[in-house]
Order: C-alpha cells, then sequence, then structure tokens
C-alpha cells in the first residue's frame, strides 16, 4: 500500500469526511458513501480511460471466486471456453472453472515450468469460444503479456491481479478485466471488474441474483451491503495515483524498477538468477534464486534485518521473490539491489 493511503486512512479513522465516524460505520446507502461510490469509479474510469460500453463492478470473493463466477455468467451451460495457460493463476482459473465450462486449454507452458509464453503460432483459439480466458501477470512464476493477445472477436477475460493500473491499457481490445485488489489496489477481498455492457446479457443458466454480474451492475454493485472499507481504500489509491501523474507516470516507473533489479541479477556473475525468458519477465514479480540454496535463509534474515520485507520464493518455486507493484517506491528497489551487492560479496 502507498504511505500515503495508509497515513490518510489512519487521519480518517475516528472522523471520516466529517462524519464523526469511521467510514466502516456510514451506511453504503447514505449520501456520504454514495458519492465515494462514484468517485471512486469516476477516477477508475479517468485513469484506465474506460469507455461508456463498459460497466464498472466493484465485488468480494477475490479473484479465485470470480474463476467460477465469470465462466456461469460468460457461457452458457453447454459451452466451452478457451484458456492460456502462464502460470499458477491461470492453472487455478482453468479449474476453478471447469465444473461450469468446457475448459479448451488452448496453450500452456507448463511443461517448459512457466519459463516462457507458449508461441502464438501454436495457439489453438476456438473461434467459438465463449471466451478466452488469460492472466496477464503470473504473480508467482514472474511471468508478464507485454501486449495484449490477439484473439479474434471472441471476448477477451484477463485476470489482471498482479498488474491492473501498472501501465496504461486498451481496455477496448477486453471483454472483461477482473483483479483482486491486495496487489496493486488495497484491501484482500476486493474486486474490481471492468465488463463490456453487452456481455452482462450472456448469463442464461438459472443462478442466485447474487452471482449474476448484471444485477450487480444495475445495482451499482450495492446489490447487498459492499466491502466498503475496501471501496474506501480502493478510492484512496486511485486518487493517489492520479497524484503520481496517472498510469503512464507509473509505467515509466514500473520499468525503471524493473530494470533496476533485473540488472542487478543478470550483472550478478550468477550470483543470482532469474530463469524466465527475458522477453516474458514480470515488471511486478521478480523470483530470483542464489547461486548456493543454502544461502537463502541468512539472505533471508540479513535482507529482513536491512528492512527489506517479504522476500521469501513462493512455496511453489522456493528461492526469493521480489514484487514491485505500484506502491513500491524507486528507492525500495535501490535498497534492494544495494543489498543484494553487499550480500554477495560478503557471502562470496
Ligand atoms: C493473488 C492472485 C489471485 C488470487 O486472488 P484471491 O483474491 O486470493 O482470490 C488470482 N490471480 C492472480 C494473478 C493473483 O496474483
Amino acid at each position: 500500500m502507498p504511505l500515503a493511503v495508509l497515513e490518510r486512512a489512519q487521519r480518517d479513522m475516528l472522523d471520516w469526511n466529517g462524519s464523526g465516524a469511521s467510514v466502516m460505520e456510514q451506511s453504503h446507502r447514505g449520501k456520504r458513501f454514495g458519492e465515494l461510490a462514484a468517485q471512486t469509479e469516476a477516477d477508475l474510469r479517468q485513469l484506465m480511460a474506460i469507455p461508456d460500453d463498459y460497466a464498472v463492478l466493484f465485488l468480494q470473493g477475490g479473484a479465485t471466486q470470480h474463476f467460477a463466477q465469470i465462466p456461469m455468467n460468460l457461457a452458457a451451460a453447454d459451452g466451452s471456453a478457451d484458456y492460456l495457460i502462464t502460470g499458477h493463476w491461470g492453472e487455478k482459473a482453468a479449474s476453478e472453472a471447469a465444473p461450469y465450462v468446457r475448459v479448451n486449454v488452448a496453450a500452456s507452458s507448463k511443461a517448459q515450468n512457466y519459463l516462457r509464453m507458449p508461441p502464438r503460432e501454436e495457439w489453438q483459439l476456438d473461434p467459438n469460444a465463449a471466451y478466452v480466458h488469460y492472466t496477464s501477470n503470473e504473480t508467482i512464476h514472474g511471468v508478464e503479456y507485454h501486449d495484449i493477445p490477439d484473439v479474434g472477436d471472441v471476448p477477451l477475460v484477463a485476470d489482471m491481479s498482479s498488474n491492473i493500473l501498472s501501465e496504461p491499457i486498451d481496455v477496448s481490445r477486453f471483454g472483461l478485466i477482473y483483479a483482486g485488489a491486495q496487489k496493486n489496489i488495497g484491501p484482500a477481498g476486493f474486486v474490481v471488474m471492468v465488463m463490456r455492457r453487452d456481455l452482462l446479457q450472456r448469463a442464461t443458466r438459472p443462478m442466485a441474483r447474487i452471482l449474476r454480474y448484471a444485477e450487480h451492475a444495475a445495482a451499482g454493485s450495492m446489490l447487498n451491503t459492499p466491502n466498503t472499507w475496501g471501496w474506501y481504500i480502493t478510492g484512496l489509491t486511485l486518487q493517489w495515483l492520479k497524484e503520481q501523474g496517472g498510469l503512464a507516470a507509473m509505467a515509466e516507473r514500473n520499468r525503471v524498477k524493473a530494470e533496476t533489479l533485473y540488472r542487478a541479477i543478470d550483472g550478478s556473475g550468477g550470483y543470482y538468477r532469474n530463469p524466465v525468458d527475458v522477453a516474458a519477465r514480470s515488471r511486478m514479480n521478480v523470483p530470483f534464486t542464489l547461486h548456493d540454496s543454502t544461502l537463502d535463509a541468512v539472505f533471508l534474515q540479513e535482507s529482513e534485518a536491512a528492512g527489506l520485507m517479504a522476500l521469501k520464493g513462493h512455496k511453489a518455486l522456493g528461492g526469493m521473490r521480489a514484487s514491485l507493484y505500484n506502491a513500491v517506491p524507486p528507492e525500495a528497489v535501490e535498497a534492494l539491489t544495494g543489498f543484494m551487492q553487499d550480500f554477495a560479496k560478503r557471502h562470496g
């Protein structure tokens, strides 16, 4: 989280917006919260340049719930959907979708240990698929698409949980964009979704209203009590992004941060290694290993003592992983690369 957002939330905690109470104690039907909700949507629309024919939804359940809810809403009960799988989260999205749609794995780099993108000429896209799902940034494997896959007229669905708002994108290329908030926006459990309005009519199978995106859209994402705290923090993060100069400025900042870290890894003479194909490397999540894994524990202990947090790699991969989300300032990346160089000298 950006420090400025946390400090603002701290100041607002007991008296939000002159109300004499915290935002969590406000009615979501009240005027004050209504204004916050509208401003948050307006800010997201401005930052991402979202066209009018797209609905913006603020939902719950984390990205994982929508792995299941997306096929329920976008595919007929006997329909199929294409999945491009480039890491852990794409795999999970496909397996959670499987009870609701015939999943066609149109491409996968699993056999290459998710170290590179599956070559486009090998993708087996079905022109009759209800949608094509992909994960724009694989958080654990550190693999990112650097362009938007061209899938013709089939609606493109993107799990952008770990790189949403990190750079400008052309929203009109997508049918649906969704993101669990906790990586690059705000509190866990909150979900931001941008959906082409015509797709809201795709949900034909019987399901509870609470699962139907069209109902959420019609109710301004207040079909039931929304996660008001998540909505509020998201609003503060969007304001902060606007103050930083918007997504073009974030993209440049994120590019420099990633370059700094990859240069330190690649320039370490093999002391540190990132095995991902250079063309597919993530700007957001950088997994790396030490040349001698028996030093991992020492590295983590010393880095934490130096104030560098959360560097332990995901249990699926081991090693280290540095996440360079929007909220991570460039100085933090310089502190990390300085530490890495110093560590290599001392433990060479
Ligand atoms: C973290 C993450 C998820 C899972 O999010 P939850 O909110 O925990 O369900 C899904 N996709 C990606 C790309 C992620 O990084």
